[in-house]
């Protein structure tokens, strides 16, 4: 394996993946004064990346993973009802039973305190590092600063969730409690029956990530970064140096590759090397469409019964959430993004009761999840230029400024400014 001494400038980097990941990994190395070149077979915000559907949260408090304890016990339930809000298809169990033991294996309370430390490193200030690309991208309006709510029925519910607002607690993170006429000041349109909720002013969110993948690859454009067409299959690695990606359209010649190719990122993470275990965990949203709706939720919400998120993002109401473990090319399965919508109009009853088909809009996307709910950042076991990025999971855009920071800084030789450790693509 080669050694930071031996870094050459300037580099050639291709970034693969024009998600959040890759486009703020492309920025922080273009800032470093390295030449990119931006690898995708899809245009940067489409709607085949994660990073165009999700629910907008830059949560820096979004620390516990997906699991909880006991978690095992349901997974009957996960089989049997495929329109809960996690499923697991039949026919795929076999495929994702490796996965799935890790995951309920890291379900213990000591390990979502462990992981909840390693995360807060990692999204800490999300919103602020955001706010800081956005404004250098032209497109500071797109990042909300006003914090986010979590709904409950009742105190007696949010109190069913206080081992991770205890874990939260311990790493310093604050809220304010709403209750009864406060909440119902600030969020006039939601269902009365709702009647408790935390405000969390420190995280943000982004009113429109699709045009935000946008503005991020059209800013490292203008700032010189190259665009290519292409999927990349694998690496030529010479004597530990990288020499080129393979791509569909040929070889990129280069010194350096980053993988953020999000939920597809398990195979060149083979080629460089690593047998990583990752998933698409696929989840669904329905965007009601108009920017003046007659209910709405003021501030982006997450209804833990529901297990949504909803949030008013600039081209309408979006209702984010679902879990659906299935093949990656498994057809969607639209009567979740039904199930959004009806979420919707129960959680706000003044929305209009029939709602034409072109009023909403159903999206599936794929989180790319690791079973212990940390993502792979760092070098490649095959060669150290190669750089993983990818397995953010539930918590990727929010997550995505500051990886990019970490990547530029490890692709120049820089030490990292927290400790990587609990994310080495190594460690499966
Ligand atoms: C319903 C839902 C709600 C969510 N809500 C939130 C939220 O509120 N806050 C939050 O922080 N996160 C949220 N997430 C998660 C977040 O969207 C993802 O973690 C994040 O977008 C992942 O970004 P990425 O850049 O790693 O991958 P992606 O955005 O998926 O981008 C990967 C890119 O790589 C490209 N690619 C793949 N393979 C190749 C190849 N071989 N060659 C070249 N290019 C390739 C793809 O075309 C794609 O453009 C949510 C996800 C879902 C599904």
């Amino acid at each position: 394996m080669s050694t930071s001494q031996e870094i050459v400038f300037p580099r050639h980097v291709v970034v693969i993946g024009t998600g959040a990941v890759g486009l703020m990994s492309a920025i922080h190395a273009l800032d470093e004064g390295l030449q990119v070149s931006l690898l995708d077979f899809n245009e940067a915000g489409s709607e085949e990346a994660s990073s165009y559907g999700n629910a907008g949260w830059l949560s820096s408090h979004s620390v516990i993973p997906p699991v909880e304890p006991g978690m095992w016990k349901k997974v009957p339930g996960y089989l049997k009802d495929s329109l809960g809000p996690l499923s697991i298809r039949w026919r795929y169990l076999p495929r994702l039973t490796p996965w799935l033991l890790r995951n309920l294996a890291s379900a213990r309370r000591d390990r979502i305190r462990t992981t909840a430390r390693a995360l807060r490193t990692l999204v800490a200030d999300a919103r602020n590092l955001h706010l800081e690309v956005a404004r250098r991208a032209g497109v500071a309006h797109l990042i909300d600063t006003s914090g986010v709510l979590h709904i409950y029925r009742s105190r007696r519910h949010f109190d069913n969730d206080a081992f991770g607002w205890g874990v939260r607690r311990e790493l310093g993170i604050t809220w304010q409690e709403l209750e009864g006429e406060s909440l119902r000041r600030r969020e006039p349109d939601l269902d009365p029956a709702f009647g408790f909720a935390v405000h969390v002013d420190e995280a943000g969110h982004c009113k429109n990530p699709g045009a935000y993948m946008q503005a991020l690859q059209a800013y490292a454009l203008a700032r010189g970064a190259t665009r290519i067409s292409g999927r990349a299959s694998g690496f030529r690695v010479e004597q530990g140096r990288l020499k080129a990606v393979l791509t569909d359209q040929g070889e990129i010649a280069c010194d350096a590759a980053v993988i953020a190719a999000g939920a597809r990122s398990k195979a060149l993470a083979a080629q460089a090397g690593d047998r990583v275990q990752l998933e698409s965990e696929r989840g669904y949203h329905a965007v009601i469409r108009g920017q003046q709706l007659q209910a709405t939720a003021r501030t982006p919400m997450m209804v833990s019964e529901f297990k949504v998120i909803a949030t008013q993002m600039e081209t309408g109401l979006r209702i984010a959430g679902q879990v659906e473990f299935a093949s990656f090319e498994a057809a969607p399965d639209w009567r979740r993004g039904e199930i959004m919508r009806d979420i919707a109009l129960k959680l706000f009853p003044g929305l209009p009761r029939t709602l034409a088909p072109e009023d909403v809009q159903f999206w599936l996307g794929r989180r790319p999840s690791t079973p212990d709910g940390m993502p792979c950042i760092g070098h490649a076991r095959a060669s150290h230029d190669i750089i993983h990025a990818y397995g953010h999971g539930h918590i990727g855009l929010g997550c995505s400024a500051r990886t990019g920071r970490i990547v530029a800084q490890l692709l120049t030789g820089q030490a990292p400014e927290i400790d990587l450790s609990p994310f080495s693509a190594q460690r499966f």
